[in-house]
This record gives C-alpha cells, sequence and structure tokens, in this order.
C-alpha cells in the first residue's frame, strides 16, 4: 500500500474483539489486514481460548484479555448456545479492562455481532462499538426481528410437528418458519434469550454494523437493516477475497492437509464432490453411515472432510464393504484452494457462512445439508434466491442422497446451477475490484 494512501488515518488506533471460533476469527483476521492496509493501527484483543497466533499477522499488535472461563465455555458438550452466553458472561470485566488500557489511543472497537456484552462494556468506557457480522445480512435480519415473530406466535417453534414450519415467515421472504435459526438440543427459550440479548446490545450500545457480505447478493436486506437500526450498515464482503491477508497468514484451528490438491490434479474438470460440514457441527453416526454409503453410491469421486470430533461418540470406522476406490478423505482441508480448484464441481455443504462465501467465490454449486444455527437461512437463500444449490432435506437416506449427489453433478438440473453459479461469482468479482464499501466504513470510522 502507497504511503500517501496511509497518511489520512495512521495514528488512529482501532480495536477488534474475534469470537474465538474458526468461522468468526477467520474474518474478524481478514478485516484486521483490510483495515491496517487502510493505514489503521490495529489491535486485536482476544481470549486465550482458541488464541490466534500474532506470529502469523507481524502488522498487527495483539492483546490477550485474560479470561477465566467456566468449563461450559469451553465444552462443545454444553452446546453452542449455553458456551456462547458463558463466554459473554466471563469475558464481559476483562475485555473491558484490556480495552480500557487502550485508551486513549483508540477511535472505535469492532467485536463480533456476537459478543452482546462486550458492547455494552465498550459503551461503559466510552468506546464507540461496530458489530461485525461474520453471518448473513438475512440471518442477522432474522435475529432483529425475533421480539415481533415471538409475539406473532411464529417462535419458538414446537418442534417438527409444528403446522406452520412451511408457512412464510411474514417481511422475510423467502424464508419459511422452518428456514428459521435453530440449535437442536437447545431450549427454544434459551435460544431465543440469546437472540434477544445479541438484538438489544445491537439497539443500545452499536454506533453501527459491519456485515460480511456485499451488495449483489443482499443489498436490499442491508437497506432493512439500515432502516431498522437506524444505523449504518456496511457490506465489506466477502473478505475472504478483499483482504491483504496473505495465505501463510490464516489462522487455522486445524492444520491442513494439502496432499489432497494433488489428488485433484490427477481428477477431470468438474468432476469432484467436495464433502465438509465446516469446523463445529457434529453428526450421528446414522448419518455418518449414510453420507458414507451415498457417496459411495452416486458414481463421482469425492474429497471427504471427516474433521476429528466431527461425529458424535468418537470417529467410527466406514462402513464395513464400502467402495472407497474413488474418494480421499481428510482430517481437514485447504478449503479455499479446493473450491478454487479446477477438479471440483460441487460440495456438500453445512452452508455455514464462510463455506457458503466461499463456494459462491468459485461459482462450485452446493448440497446443502445445514445442520444449526444460521444454516438452515443459508441453506435457503443458496437453494431457492440465488439457485445455486439443492437442498438435502429432513429425511436422510442414503439412496435419496446419492441420488441428490447426481443431480448436483451432472445434468441438466447441474447445468442450470452451473450457470447460476457462475453469474454469481462474476459479481462476487465485479464487488471484490470495487472498494466503495470500505471506503465508507474507513471514512465512517474516521467521523467516530
Ligand atoms: N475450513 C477449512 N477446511 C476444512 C473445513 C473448513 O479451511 O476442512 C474453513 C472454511 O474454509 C471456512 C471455515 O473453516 O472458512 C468454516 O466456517 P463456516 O462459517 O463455513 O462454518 P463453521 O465452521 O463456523 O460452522
Amino acid at each position: 500500500m502507497a504511503k500517501q494512501e496511509r497518511e489520512p488515518h495512521s495514528g488512529r488506533r482501532v480495536a477488534l474483539f474475534p469470537l474465538p471460533f474458526q468461522g468468526h476469527l477467520s474474518p474478524m483476521l481478514q478485516l484486521a489486514a483490510l483495515l491496517r492496509s487502510r493505514g489503521f493501527a490495529v489491535t486485536v484483543l482476544h481470549t486465550g481460548f482458541n488464541a490466534p497466533d500474532p506470529a502469523r499477522h507481524r502488522e498487527l499488535a495483539f492483546v490477550p484479555i485474560h479470561e477465566t472461563l467456566p468449563e461450559e465455555a469451553t465444552s462443545p458438550d454444553a452446546g453452542i448456545v449455553a458456551q456462547l452466553i458463558a463466554l459473554n458472561a466471563a469475558c464481559e470485566a476483562p475485555f473491558q479492562d484490556a480495552l480500557a488500557s487502550l485508551l486513549p489511543d483508540v477511535a472505535c472497537v469492532v467485536v463480533d455481532g456476537q459478543w452482546y456484552a462486550a458492547l455494552g462494556a465498550a459503551a461503559l468506557v466510552g468506546v464507540p462499538a461496530l458489530a461485525l457480522r461474520t453471518d448473513s445480512a438475512a440471518t442477522f435480519r432474522s435475529m432483529l426481528a425475533y421480539p415481533r415473530l415471538r409475539d406473532a406466535g411464529y417462535i419458538p417453534i414446537q418442534g417438527k410437528n409444528d403446522e406452520r414450519l412451511d408457512e412464510p415467515v411474514p417481511e422475510l421472504e423467502p424464508l419459511r418458519v422452518r428456514d428459521l435459526i435453530r440449535v437442536d438440543g437447545c431450549e427454544a427459550d434459551a435460544l431465543c434469550g440469546f437472540i434477544t440479548r445479541v438484538a438489544d446490545a445491537m439497539r443500545a450500545s452499536a454506533s453501527g454494523v459491519v456485515v460480511n457480505t456485499f451488495d449483489a447478493i443482499e443489498a436490499s436486506v442491508l437497506g432493512k437493516i439500515e432502516t431498522e437500526l437506524s444505523q449504518p450498515a456496511f457490506a465489506v464482503g466477502p473478505l475472504h477475497k478483499l483482504s491483504p491477508m496473505a495465505a501463510a497468514e490464516h489462522n487455522f484451528l486445524h492444520s491442513p492437509d494439502r496432499g489432497c490438491l494433488a489428488w485433484l490434479d490427477a481428477h477431470p474438470p468438474r468432476s469432484v464432490l467436495y464433502v465438509s460440514l465446516g469446523s463445529v457441527a457434529c453428526i450421528d453416526r446414522g448419518v455418518f453411515d449414510e453420507m458414507a454409503w451415498a457417496l459411495a453410491g452416486s458414481g463421482a469421486p469425492f474429497l471427504w472432510v471427516i474433521r476429528p470430533g466431527s461425529v458424535r461418540g468418537g470417529e467410527p470406522p466406514l462402513p464395513f464393504g464400502l467402495d472407497m476406490s474413488r474418494g480421499k478423505i481428510v482430517p481437514w482441508a485447504p478449503q479455499r484452494d479446493v473450491l478454487a480448484h479446477p477438479a471440483t464441481g460441487g460440495f456438500w455443504t453445512h452452508c455455514g457462512w464462510n463455506s457458503t462465501l466461499e463456494s459462491v467465490c468459485e461459482g462450485v454449486p452446493m448440497l446443502a445439508q445445514p445442520c444449526f444455527a444460521d444454516q438452515t437461512v443459508n441453506a435457503r437463500y443458496v437453494t431457492h434466491q440465488w439457485g445455486v444449490g439443492l437442498e438435502l432435506g429432513e429425511v436422510f437416506d442414503r439412496a435419496r442422497v446419492a441420488e441428490a449427489v447426481r443431480r448436483l453433478m451432472v445434468g441438466e438440473e447441474c447445468a442450470a446451477m452451473r450457470e447460476s453459479a457462475r453469474r454469481l461469482k462474476i459479481q462476487a468479482k465485479q464487488c471484490v475490484s470495487a472498494t466503495v464499501a470500505m471506503d465508507n466504513l474507513v471514512k465512517y470510522i474516521c467521523s467516530l
């Protein structure tokens, strides 16, 4: 970055506070590198739990907040909502102290949108706070609508037999009731309570929202968020494409098996199905077995990420007698490189927002198997709004799934999805070359 481009903001410091999970750390650090490239001094406040590696980001300053966490905050067994609530409670005071220690040298703080307690703490210290949404604008807007949806009786959803599951949610189309955020095993009231705290903190303590999305896919939703919050919303994504962060700087909580790229090299263009359910989702043994049989039966070559800990009850052996000759299994893949590889023709995904954006940016159609949280919202947009994917649906058996894989990888439907995905990829590229949203964010931070 040329010196004169940095000049206007030099000396102004922005603090960032990521949530310590893979899908949240990556976009926050990508935003950090972007702000640094625009001339801000950047300090990353972080938990000791899943801490980022400062050695990978020499241009950023790192300050641990020195939290003391109860077991509930770090154990996946507690459930993600209980974990988030425990993290918020335990990190509020240490974050406030760490932020106060940066005064008066801090123009604003950008906290992950799930850190509702940190938004309030920043207000107490007198530092303007922006929230980074690492999920989609549509997901965030559905969270803001929770009080209204609760009053209208749409939530809590009454399980799989709720009569309203297929009703469209008023003012949130194309979402149906079944697409609203859900977390299996979490009390509906606890989830509702968490989301309400996030929405309340946004309204009470934030000066704006930064969303890892781009106008071509979510401009109208962003406009509605601005109106509803009376705060500016900045669509600064896709961050993984815009950020100047070099490949070696990326913080992965697992090390990727790069050998799978050579395996992909040996395959014809668009022939391989890439399968990954992200960094957090856990599936039952029965689902794992059906996935294995469906992959073997689909006829497509496949690269399957089986992350340690991703199957409940421990890593199971593959079903006896399964033909794996067309498949490769790895514990963690260099996902962005895999999706950009010419041999990759489809992505069987849980529709985490980062995975969804990464697939959109490479023009790869998706087979959507949402597991929890915002993944159902993303899956609905992938399949019904953008036409770049197929839904797996509730009934999960090997024959149906193998058929869905075939529809994704070959034939007329596949051709139509590939064409829509190609168009979306072009639109994403155009957003990457325009810097308007980031320019606006920089101006806004300077005005705070
Ligand atoms: N990821 C990866 N290799 C894998 C699986 C996942 O690099 O084998 C990365 C992926 O590229 C994405 C992130 O992990 O950036 C997962 O984030 P996402 O929002 O998709 O899902 P989450 O893990 O939060 O459920």
